[in-house]
């Protein structure tokens, strides 16, 4: 960017004027001139400080301009070009910002009669709904997209250079084809312009009209503001980029209809389905796109600061189970009926889930505070989607996503995140072959997996080669689609969820040891379910009431199915006074309150039978073992070192931090308990190791720092609101630099 000597614009309007602006607070040292037919213009640039001269004629600024930008309405693109072909310079680069670009690009071959290599389409998003110079705004592009089109044989380096005057002004480049660009820009901003036209225009026209702007209230406000955007401008998008308009504008028209028909019909049920669908896909959307800044919140060090000597004491309940939230947005979609969930996970996995069954046509409310309605649709109810369902991070969802998916009358297609493309799929696809599916994926195995419809399947036995819930309930929501019976035995009994819910939505499913069965072709009636609370994420409040002395908590209808009670078993053996009262079955899963009081705690081996009961909960639990009278022994734990982090190395690493004696084994650690200190731990954005370091500082002879906290916020968003509400200091710092000390 430094290297451009001339910037030359042709029309200084608002965006030209723009980028004068932007380039000039950035501190381009080169020269900026402009073209306008109109002087008055010019000399306003000039005044402004913008420019550093102009003219009416183009032959004066064009020798010696390394750069050119095109800065005129569409339809004025091509005689511009025309007039500067026969003055350009060999090392001149030339690039646009006009609205389309298939119309530009035809411009430029019928004026060079092909695109030169130095020619580089593009267009800022970004624009305002004044125009002229005197509207310019420095600030115009910053944080805003623009899009190039190059060419195959577009000179690289002339693509760099456009690039670097956009990065210069704060934008982010984006690229793609011209025909893409086109059929993008016609849907998100050229259908709703001619909307916003046609309907203050319609309004103006009638009588009265003076009365309906009178009392035009905020919604027209918003949906109208666009209609004052400069009519020449519009009317040449619209002359330029016809055919993709008019095709967004036919999908506009179907949509029309279908809420039309919805309305004569007075069918509240319809109309409930696309206002959901669309209430929700704007807020859906933006979150998944905000990944990009979600990133970079994950790249920043969230700290938190625990503080010694806070209590435990009152009655909470933390949030619902993420595999229960799954299943019940899942069999609720299923089943005949309206099911109210209670207790509903807002994490972004769920709600992705909850987004796939919206956009197979089942209608959710919600979700708010943890409480969703969902329409069941039947077994034979979902529609076809209308592109891929996007699940993303989650393993769950893919795996049980393609059981259900197997059995649909539509073909689909089932992506996510980056890293769960990563993730092998095999161990659901293969048995699902077996059963008849169609199911291609991409290399080895993984994802996107394109599942082809209509295919009837058959029910097999089959010996699972690993312990996996995930498959087991993969094959059981294939089974309720297919001919006969689906049996799936595992080496070892995993998590029951889905069986379990599947008898609460009223279909039988069977189990005998590590084997559960099913036999196809029944019905799910709805059923309300107030998901459990994790015991997982009450797992942290338990520890620490166990080892603050003076406590005393109540953890309010925390699911305690017994594939998961192991803390519960591990606390007990060391000697906390943890009782299980109101013991109840919700959605066929068995839930309790959970009330612990301080009781000295004392080492123990732990059992290796509990410890696949308890793999989630040890980063707390080797607290609860630092707190303890001598020594605790875990053995058999070799799957912690492949978990979020080596969960093992971490802890170990992070107790060494505070002074708490321990050895690190193959399998497992010895930990001895005993007084210790505070210190900087980092968890290596493990949320379970940062919540533990939390809980620690309760006994802790000093203040506790933890850095690389973000990920907190997603499996418990309320960790550090509902710490304080029982009387623990745990304090949220935001972004600090990671390892700094304490200030
Ligand atoms: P604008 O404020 O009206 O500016 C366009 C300027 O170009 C006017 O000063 C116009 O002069 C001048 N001009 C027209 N024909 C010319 C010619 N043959 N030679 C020299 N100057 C000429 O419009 P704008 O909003 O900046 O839009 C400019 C371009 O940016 C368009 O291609 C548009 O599609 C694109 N764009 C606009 C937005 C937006 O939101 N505004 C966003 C992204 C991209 P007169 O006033 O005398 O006609």
């Amino acid at each position: 960017m430094a290297g451009e000597r001339r910037i030359l614009l042709v029309g200084l309007g608002l965006i030209g004027g723009s980028l004068a602006a932007a380039l000039r607070a950035a501190g381009h040292r080169g020269e900026i001139l402009a073209c306008d037919r109109d002087s008055n213009e010019i000399c306003l640039g000039q005044r402004m400080g913008l420019i550093d001269g102009g003219s009416t004629q183009l032959a004066a600024l064009v020798p010696g301009a390394s750069l050119i930008v095109l800065c005129v309405p569409v339809m004025a693109m091509q005689s511009v070009m025309a007039e500067l072909a026969p003055l350009l310079e060999d090392d001149a680069v030339i690039t646009d910002v006009g609205s389309t670009k298939g119309a530009i690009r035809d411009a430029a071959l019928g004026v060079f009669g092909r695109m030169p290599p130095n020619l580089v389409l593009g267009h800022p998003i970004a624009g305002s709904e004044k125009s002229g110079v005197a509207a310019s705004n420095p600030e115009l592009y910053r944080d805003h997209k623009v899009i190039l089109t190059p060419e195959p044989d577009s000179d690289v380096e002339a693509v760099a250079r456009v690039a670097a005057m956009w990065s210069v002004c704060g934008a982010q480049l984006l690229s793609m084809s011209v025909a893409r660009h086109d059929e993008v820009l016609a849907r998100t901003s050229h259908l709703p312009h001619l909307l916003a036209f046609s309907l203050v225009d319609s309004l103006a026209r009638q009588d009265e009209r003076l009365e309906i702007f009178r009392y035009a209230a905020g919604g027209f406000r918003d949906f109208t503001r666009i209609a004052g955007s400069d009519p020449v401008m519009w009317r040449d998008v619209y002359l330029a980029n016809r055919d993709a308009v008019l095709e967004a504008l036919d999908e506009f028209e179907a949509g029309v209809a279908r809420v039309r028909a919805a309305v004569t019909a007075g069918d509240g049920e319809a109309m409930l389905g696309i206002f959901t669908r669309a209430s929700h896909a704007r807020h859906y959307f933006n979150t998944l796109l905000k990944q990009t800044s979600y990133q970079t919140m994950e790249q920043q060090n969230v700290r938190y600061r625990a503080l010694p000597g806070g209590q435990v004491q009152g009655r909470i309940r933390v949030p619902g189970d993420k595999s229960m939230s799954h299943r019940s947005i899942m069999l609720g979609a299923l089943a005949t009926g309206v099911t109210e969930v209670e207790g509903f996970l807002e994490g972004e996995d769920s709600l992705a889930t909850l987004q796939a069954f919206r956009d197979m046509g089942v209608v959710i409310e919600g979700p708010h505070q943890g409480r969703v309605t969902i329409h069941g649709v039947g077994l034979n109810g979902l529609k076809q989607p209308p592109g891929p369902l996007y699940v993303g991070n989650s393993g769950t969802a893919m795996r049980l996503f393609a059981g259900l998916l197997a059995g649909q009358a539509f073909d689909t297609e089932l992506t996510g995140d980056a890293s769960l493309t990563k993730r092998p799929m095999d161990r659901v696809a293969n048995p699902l072959r077996e059963m008849g599916a169609v199911i291609d994926t991409a290399d080895n195995g993984r994802p996107p997996l394109r599942i082809h419809g209509g295919q009837p399947l058959k029910g097999i036995r089959y010996e699972m080669p690993m312990a996996s819930a995930q498959v087991k309930s993969c094959l059981l929501l294939a089974g309720l689609y297919a001919e006969g019976e689906t049996r799936a035995i595992e080496p070892a009994p995993t998590r029951d969820h889905t069986e379990r819910m599947l008898n609460g939505f009223g279909y039988k499913v069977e189990r005998q040891g590590a084997e559960a069965w099913l036999n196809g072709g029944g019905s799910l009636e709805a059923c309300p379910i107030d998901v459990p609370a994790d015991i997982s994420s009450a797992t942290f409040f338990l520890v620490a009431a166990a080892i603050t002395p003076g406590s005393d908590l109540v953890l309010e209808h925390v699911g305690i199915n017994p594939t998961r009670i192991g803390v519960i078993n591990i606390l007990k053996a060391m000697g906390a006074d943890l009782s299980v009262s109101n013991e109840r079955e919700v959605g066929g899963e068995p839930v309790a309150d959970l009330h612990i009081r301080y009781a000295p705690l004392k080492g123990i081996d732990i059992p290796e039978d509990q410890v696949p009961l308890a793999i989630d909960e040890f980063p707390a639990l080797f607290i609860a073992a630092a707190n303890a009278e001598g020594m605790t022994r875990l053995r058999g734990a070799e799957e912690l070192r492949v978990k979020e982090s080596d969960r093992i190395q971490v802890m170990a690493d992070g107790l060494a931090q505070i002074g708490v004696e321990h050895e690190v084994v193959a399998d497992g650690i010895d930990i001895r308990g005993g007084a210790y200190g505070g210190g900087l731990v980092d968890s290596h954005g493990d949320h379970r190791i940062a919540m533990a370091f939390s809980v620690a500082a309760l006994r802790a002879q000093g203040e506790i720092l933890i850095d690389d906290c973000a990920n907190v916020a997603t499996s418990f968003p309320n960790f550090v609101a509902l710490a304080a509400e029982v009387g623990m200091q745990v304090e949220n710092l935001g972004a600090v630099a990671p390892g700094q000390e304490a200030s």
